[in-house]
C-alpha cells in the first residue's frame, strides 16, 4: 500500500499527482505545496507514478452501477484540453463497457490520464494514474483520420481495462506477462468489435496478426506466448506475447462458449484479486468454472511456431455423406531445433465451420466447431444433399495457417453466400492472393501480365452487392500487403508485387468506371466510417 506525499515549487508544479485518491491539498506559504495520495489497493511497484507539471485538464464524472461517483480527469498541454474530449469519452465508454461485459467496475474515487509530449511508449496502465504518449489521447476533429479516433478508444480501453487484468490481478514475474497483456488485448478488441464492427474489428486484427506476429513466429524470433528465458525484458514487448496471447485467450472464450468465458473470468478475479499470478492460475480458473480440462490446451503457452492445418474434403453423392479430414503440422523454432530433447506435440485447435451449398443455402449441421486435437482427426457427416463446400476456420478460430484446396468457383461461392463475415471476406482475399502472386510469377518470367477475368468479374460483384455494408466491402475489395504477399513468395521482387496489384486494379477499373464513380458519388455525401473508408477506397482505385 503506498502513501505519497509530494511537495514542490507552486508555480512552476501546480499540478502533483501519484496513485489512488487526493487525500490533502495545502499550500505551504514560501512558494511551496503540499499533497498527499493513497492508494487502498495492493500494486507491483512497476504501477507507481507521480506526474508533477504544469497543464490543462478536462473534467467529467463517471457512476459506477453500485454507486461510486468517479472524478475523470484527462491533463494534457495547455492550450490543447478540447483535444482530449474523444479520450474522455471513450473512458466512459470503457467504464461502462467492463462493467456491462464482466461486472466490473472501477475502485477509486478518481482517475486521471496524462498526455505527454515525449513519452518513449504507447501508454503505460499506472493505478489510476495512466501515463499515455499524445498521440493516442489527443485528437482535433479537423485534422484527425477515423483511424485516429479508433486507436485513442482502443488504447484508452486497453489502458483501463488493465485495472482489473494487470493491476487488481498481476504477474508474478515478466515470463507471465502475457497474462496481463493477452487477455488485456482480448478484453479491447472485444471492447473495440463492441463499439464499432465485430466482423471489420475481427478482421483488421487479424491482419495484424498475420503481417506481425505470423513473420515473428517463422523467423528467427520465434518464441512462446511464456518464454523460459530472455536476454532483456523490454524483449518480451512482442507481437507473440500481445497478439498470440490475445488469439489464445479468445480459443479459451470459443471452447468452454461465451457464458462459460465469463463464468470463468468472475472466478479468476474472486480467487486471485490482489494476488499475484500466473497464466497457469488463468487457465485453471477457466478450466475449473467450466470443469473442462486444458492440459492439452495449455501447449499453446509453451509451444512456438505457427501450425499448419491441411484439410481433405470427401463427399460419396451415393451414401450423402460428407467427410472432413484434418492433418496438423508445425515445424520446430530455431530454439525449439537446439533442443534435442524438445518433441512437439499435437496442439488443441479449435475451429468454427459451416457447409455450403451451391445455391448459397447452409446445410444444418449437428454442431458447428471441430476440436483438432490429434495429429490426424476425421469427421462424417450424413443426409447432405449435395456436395458442398467447407467454411472453416469461421472468426478466424483459431491462429492457424490452413491449407484448403478450393476451386475458383467454389472460392467465389463463399464471397457470394459466406454468412460468415470473416470468411467472406477471407474468401475473397484468397482469390485476390492467388491472383497476385500468379502475376508475379508472370512478372518475374518477363511474361505477359493477363488477369483473369473472372477475379474481374467477382470484384465487380462485390462492388455492387448493396447487401454489404460499406467498410467491409473496402476490405472485400483491398488487395493484399506486400507484407502479406512476401510471407507466401520464395524470393522477394517488389517491382513484381507492385507491377501485379496494379494490374488487377487497371483491369478493374478499366471494366467498372461507371459503377466505381457511381458508388462514390453515392456514398460522397454521407458521413460515416464506413461511408470514408469506401469512398477512399475507390479514389485509391481510379487514381493508380
Ligand atoms: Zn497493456
Amino acid at each position: 500500500i503506498y502513501t505519497v506525499e509530494i511537495e514542490a515549487d507552486e508555480k512552476k508544479y501546480p499540478l502533483l499527482l501519484s496513485n489512488g485518491d487526493c487525500l490533502e491539498k495545502k499550500s505551504l506559504g514560501n512558494g511551496r505545496h503540499y499533497a498527499k495520495w493513497n492508494d487502498p489497493h495492493k500494486k507491483p511497484s512497476y504501477l507507481f507514478a507521480l506526474v508533477a507539471g504544469d497543464m490543462g485538464v478536462v473534467t467529467d464524472s463517471y457512476k459506477t452501477t453500485s454507486g461510486r461517483e468517479v472524478k475523470l480527469e484527462v491533463f494534457a498541454p495547455h492550450g490543447k484540453q478540447e483535444r482530449c474530449l474523444h479520450a474522455m469519452k471513450s473512458l466512459k465508454q470503457s467504464m461502462k463497457w467492463d462493467e456491462e461485459t464482466y461486472g466490473l467496475e472501477y475502485d477509486l474515487n478518481q482517475y486521471m490520464v496524462v498526455s505527454i509530449d515525449d513519452f518513449n511508449m504507447g501508454a503505460m496502465e499506472n493505478k489510476g494514474l495512466n501515463v499515455f504518449n499524445s498521440k493516442l489521447v489527443l485528437a482535433d476533429v479537423k485534422t484527425a483520420t477515423d483511424d485516429d479516433f479508433h486507436q485513442i478508444q482502443s488504447v484508452i480501453g486497453h489502458e483501463y481495462f488493465h485495472n482489473w487484468s494487470g493491476n487488481r490481478v498481476t504477474c508474478r514475474n515478466w515470463f507471465e506477462l502475457s497474462l496481463k497483456e493477452g487477455l488485456t488485448v482480448f478484453r479491447d478488441q472485444e471492447f473495440s468489435g463492441d463499439m464499432t464492427s465485430r466482423s471489420v474489428q475481427r478482421i483488421h486484427d487479424v491482419d495484424s496478426l498475420r503481417s506481425r506476429q505470423f513473420s515473428e513466429d517463422s523467423g528467427p524470433n520465434a518464441h512462446a506466448v511464456r518464454p523460459e528465458s530472455c536476454l532483456a525484458v523490454d524483449n518480451f514487448y512482442t507481437a507473440t506475447i500481445y497478439e498470440k496471447g490475445a488469439e489464445v485467450i479468445r480459443m479459451m472464450q470459443t471452447i468452454v462458449g461465451l457464458k462459460g468465458f465469463k463464468k470463468g473470468m468472475a472466478l479468476y478475479f474472486k480467487r486471485h484479486d490482489g494476488q499475484a499470478v500466473t497464466i497457469e492460475n488463468f487457465a485453471t480458473a477457466i478450466s475449473d468454472a467450466n470443469q473442462i480440462d486444458f492440459t492439452q490446451f495449455k501447449l499453446w503457452y509453451s509451444q512456438a511456431g505457427t501450425p499448419v492445418v491441411h484439410v481433405e474434403e470427401n463427399y460419396d453423392a451415393v451414401k450423402k455423406q460428407f467427410k472432413i479430414k484434418l492433418t496438423q503440422s508445425c515445424d520446430l523454432t530455431l530454439t525449439e531445433k537446439l533442443d534435442p530433447t524438445f518433441v512437439k506435440e499435437p496442439f488443441y485447435i479449435p475451429l468454427r465451420f459451416g457447409l455450403v451449398l451451391p445455391t448459397g443455402k447452409a446445410i444444418k449441421i449437428p454442431f458447428d466447431l471441430l476440436a483438432l486435437k490429434e495429429v490426424s482427426q476425421e469427421w462424417t457427416f450424413a443426409d447432405v444433399p449435395e456436395k458442398p463446400i467447407l467454411s472453416i476456420n469461421r472468426e478466424f478460430s483459431a491462429p492457424i495457417k490452413l491449407v484448403q484446396n478450393m476451386s475458383g468457383q467454389n472460392i467465389l461461392l463463399l464471397i457470394k453466400f459466406d454468412s460468415d463475415a470473416f470468411n467472406r471476406r477471407e474468401a475473397s482475399m484468397k482469390m485476390l492472393l492467388q491472383e497476385v502472386r500468379r502475376l508475379i510469377a508472370c512478372a518475374k518470367n518477363k511474361t505477359a501480365l493477363i488477369t483473369n477475368p473472372d477475379v474481374i468479374e467477382a470484384l465487380g460483384y462485390i462492388l455492387n452487392d448493396s447487401k454489404i455494408d460499406p467498410q467491409m466491402k473496402a476490405l472485400m475489395l483491398s488487395l493484399p500487403s506486400n507484407m502479406v504477399i512476401a510471407q507466401e513468395e520464395e524470393t522477394l521482387v517488389p517491382e513484381a508485387f507492385m507491377q501485379a496489384k496494379k494490374k488487377i486494379i487497371i483491369d478493374f477499373v478499366n471494366q467498372f468506371q461507371n459503377d466505381l464513380v457511381k458508388l462514390y458519388k453515392q456514398h460522397h455525401p454521407l458521413d460515416t466510417i464506413g461511408d470514408r473508408t469506401l469512398k477512399n477506397k475507390i479514389l485509391d482505385f481510379i487514381t493508380v
